[in-house]
């Protein structure tokens, strides 16, 4: 079925055909023939009318004056074409007369209007724009044909009336100020490209004065026959006008997606062929002889435009290059964020009644790749990504690239069901791996979608809400989609709350320190404990370490609360022996930020100088991300060696690990993740769990299996050979006092059922 924003066009067709058939069929028929093309004519006229009139209806604000004045025109038009006919059918009058022509000059009058309307409304400013100079040239050459071709004669011919040659001043006038504000409103489409409506209006009012001027210069001659092309021109002219308004709604998002045009050069080139043709015109006029001064004159005139033409050209295009390096990525050649800024702000403008999905889109992993493959490597990954984006969506949609691993895409006239569905699209382009130089590099992403106007109006806010989305795809194991939604902003402002309270947690002394036992699994006897830091907040209760380092971290906190964590652990340990139990070890948790800052060391010494405590009563508990920096990592290590301080990896087989780095540590201990021991349940072979241990043993590496909740996976430990370990099964963390209490004991008997959900103690 034909679809409806077509309609305009297949009128058009229907129109040009029955206005040919009709002409030859009734070709000898002048009467038939000419009622038949007014006909036709009337008929435009009714539809385009009926446009106009409901765009009318349709538009709001100033907006209205401008198609209430076009249909004004329109009906005026319309108006003098009845009256013709009228004459045409009760008096058998071939040619309009001067009723109908005064309809005409009424309608150009009120187009005149319309267009003077819109400019203002769109704001019509001289100084800023390069179009003064172009404006100029060819309102010259209008003026100068205009009065050449077509008011000169008249005003020389003696048989013509004062009407007449008042109606031709009139109509040659009104149709030299259309000219004028349609060159301006074609400029002003070049540049915003929401204007792009009024290439319809541009087109039919130029249509249509091009078409008066035509007939003008053909009366003159007693040359212009009615029912000729001219009336084809006119009749178009009148659909475009139609048309203007028929798509008036549409266009303005279609176009939207439409980058704005980046050369100038044709829009350049006009004002020196408009001159040219004045040359021209000026030339044969005169009747001109060929002679050497008037040739001279011409291939001096052409050398200068020929000249000057390169000049613009190489304007052009260094301007287009500054423009696209202001627009574009120079890596991946996508939109950038400056691009994506713009358009936001007119989607925020303009589409108010449409939903509008945006998918943020960031790799999954990429600094990793980055850090140990390259940024060669990396940057091939980027273009091959915004490679691989373009080819899994419609060539329509536009990409950005707002900087590193993220990109941005947006849709409009989206609902949840289609954004889930190019999200999808987008996740499985990633399934096949990047064959990027000797690697084939596996690359996921995690999406975000926030949806215009439902989740922010602002760009700030879809953005900051898309990227809240693609978090918690992040977080939920990335390779995911996720939409933003209510929840997450509670989390966010979780998140907030935590981040402000932080701040005074340590001075308002609601922290603390709790103690898990490490235990020999043979023997269930004590060998060490973990300090773990605790928070009771008087209003949020407990929170969790899992929700509030991760946020230290962001901050920076974790610096100063870690610092406080190694002191208060050592100065307890140091309490304990010398109440005379046992000598244990403790271990302390320390963040890779606290690690890497210049001053750890320092501190660690000044802290077991001013505690007493011995060093190898330290033990400092740090996550492989240490491995990222692996030269610097290994030389704190070294001086941690050093002091006497022992050291281990902390939830080994999570994060990044790589065996081989591994060996090259000096590090005591690695501490199996409870993800590993948890699997044991399955299977109490575990393969990965054995090799762990075995590669640890042979490293000459203690091992701790951490998270040890069952009696079966203990008894998988001590089966693998690993000899130590701390979990729920033993004891959960506990405070100072009940602890000091638990290695009073000294060997611990394991609970029969551990399997409860971690509490903050
Ligand atoms: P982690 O260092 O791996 O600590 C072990 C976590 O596992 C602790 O959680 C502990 O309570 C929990 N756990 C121990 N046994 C079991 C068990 O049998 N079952 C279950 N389900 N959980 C068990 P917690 O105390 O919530 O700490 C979470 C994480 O927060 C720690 O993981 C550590 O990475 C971090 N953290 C805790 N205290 C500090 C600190 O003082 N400094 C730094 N930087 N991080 C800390
Ligand atoms: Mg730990
Ligand atoms: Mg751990």
């Amino acid at each position: 079925m034909l679809k409806f924003k077509w309609l305009p066009a297949f009128l058009f067709i229907v129109v040009i055909l029955a206005f040919i058939g009709w002409n030859s069929i009734f070709s000898n028929q002048e009467w038939i023939r000419l009622v038949g093309i007014n006909g036709i004519q009337l008929l435009v006229g009714a539809i385009s009318f009926m446009w106009l009139y409901k765009a009318y209806i349709r538009s709001t604000g100033r907006k209205r004056h401008f198609w209430f004045l076009l249909s004004a025109g329109l009906l005026f038009s319309f108006t003098g074409n009845f009256i013709w006919l009228y004459f045409q059918v009760t008096h058998n009058v071939l040619y309009s007369n001067e009723f109908s022509s005064v309809f005409w000059v009424l309608s150009y009058f009120t187009f005149l209007l319309a267009l003077m309307n819109r400019t203002q409304l769109i704001g019509f400013t001289f100084s800023s724009r390069t179009y003064t100079f172009n404006l100029i040239i060819y309102m010259l050459t209008a003026s100068a044909i205009t009065y050449h071709f077509l008011i000169q004669p008249f005003l020389l011919a003696t048989d013509a009336s004062l009407f007449d040659l008042l109606l031709t001043l009139g109509y040659q006038l009104v149709d030299l100020g259309i000219l004028f504000f349609i060159i301006i409103l074609y400029y002003r489409i070049q540049s915003k490209k929401e204007e792009k409506i009024f290439l319809f209006i541009v087109a039919g009012l130029f249509l249509q004065i091009t078409a008066d001027s035509l007939s003008a210069y053909l009366s003159i001659g007693d040359k212009y026959l009615p029912g000729s092309f001219l009336d084809l021109m006119w009749i178009s002219a009148l659909l475009l006008i139609g048309g203007a308004a028929f798509y008036n709604k549409e266009t303005l998002s279609q176009d939207m997606e439409q980058k704005e045009n980046i050369s100038d050069q044709k829009r350049s080139t006009l004002p020196y062929v408009s001159i040219l043709s004045l040359l021209l015109l000026g030339i044969f006029s005169n009747s001109w002889h060929f002679n050497a001064l008037s040739i001279g004159l011409l291939f001096a005139f052409l050398l200068v435009l020929g000249h000057q033409l390169y000049i613009i050209n190489r304007n052009n295009k260094l301007m287009a290059e500054l423009r696209y390096s202001a627009y574009y990525d120079s890596l991946t050649g996508l939109a950038n964020r400056v691009s994506f800024i713009g358009d936001m702000k007119i989607i925020i403008e303009e589409k108010t009644e449409e939903q509008v999905a945006f998918l943020l889109i960031d790799l999954d992993r990429f600094k990793l790749i980055n850090d140990t493959l390259g940024h060669h490597i990396g940057d091939e990954i980027l273009k091959k990504t915004a490679i691989r984006l373009k080819n899994s969506l419609p060539a329509t949609t536009e990409i950005y690239r707002l900087g590193g691993d993220e990109f941005v895409i947006t849709l409009p006239h989206a609902t949840e069901r289609t954004a889930a569905e190019t999200a999808k699209q987008i996740l499985a382009s990633f399934e096949k791996p990047f064959p990027v130089r000797s690697h084939e590099i596996n690359v996921t992403t995690s999406i975000g979608i926030s949806l215009f106007p439902g989740h922010g109006t602002t760009s700030e806010d879809l953005l900051k809400n898309a990227d809240a989305a693609m978090y918690l795809s992040k977080e939920k194991g990335k390779n995911i989609f996720s939409f933003y939604n209510a929840e997450l902003n509670k989390n966010m402002m979780r998140k907030m709350d935590i981040e402000n309270h932080l701040v005074k947690a340590l001075e308002l002394n609601q922290l603390s320190l709790f103690y898990q036992p490490k235990v020999n699994l043979e023997t269930q006897e004590i060998v060490g404990m973990e300090a773990l830091l605790r928070w009771k907040h008087p209003e949020m209760g407990w929170i969790s370490p899992a929700e509030f380092i991760p946020v230290a971290e962001e901050t920076g906190q974790i610096v100063p609360i870690g610092k406080w964590v190694l002191e208060e652990a050592c100065r307890q340990n140091k309490l304990w022996q010398d109440q005379g139990l046992p000598s244990l070890k403790v271990s302390v948790n320390v963040s890779v930020l606290q690690f890497q800052s210049g001053k750890f060391i320092k501190n660690v010494k000044s802290i077991l100088m001013d505690t007493q405590l011995p060093p190898q009563f330290l033990e400092l508990e740090i996550t492989e991300s240490i491995m990222q920096n692996i030269a610097e990592s290994t030389e704190v290590l070294e001086q941690l060696g050093k002091l006497g301080v022992k050291t281990s990896i902390d939830d080994f087989g999570t994060g990044y690990s790589s065996l081989h780095v591994l060996q090259k540590l000096p590090i005591d201990t690695l501490k199996i993740d409870k993800a590993f021991i948890d699997e044991l349940d399955q299977n109490c072979k575990q393969p990965m769990v054995k090799a762990i241990i075995d590669l640890a043993l042979n490293l000459g590496l203690n091992i701790v299996a951490e998270g040890i909740e069952s009696a079966n996976q203990m008894e998988s430990l001590i089966e693998m050979g690993c000899p130590v370990g701390q979990g729920y099964l033993f004891s959960r963390p506990i405070d100072s006092l009940e602890f000091e209490k638990l290695i009073g004991l000294s060997t611990l008997t394991p609970e029969t059922d551990a399997k409860q959900p971690a509490g903050s103690s």
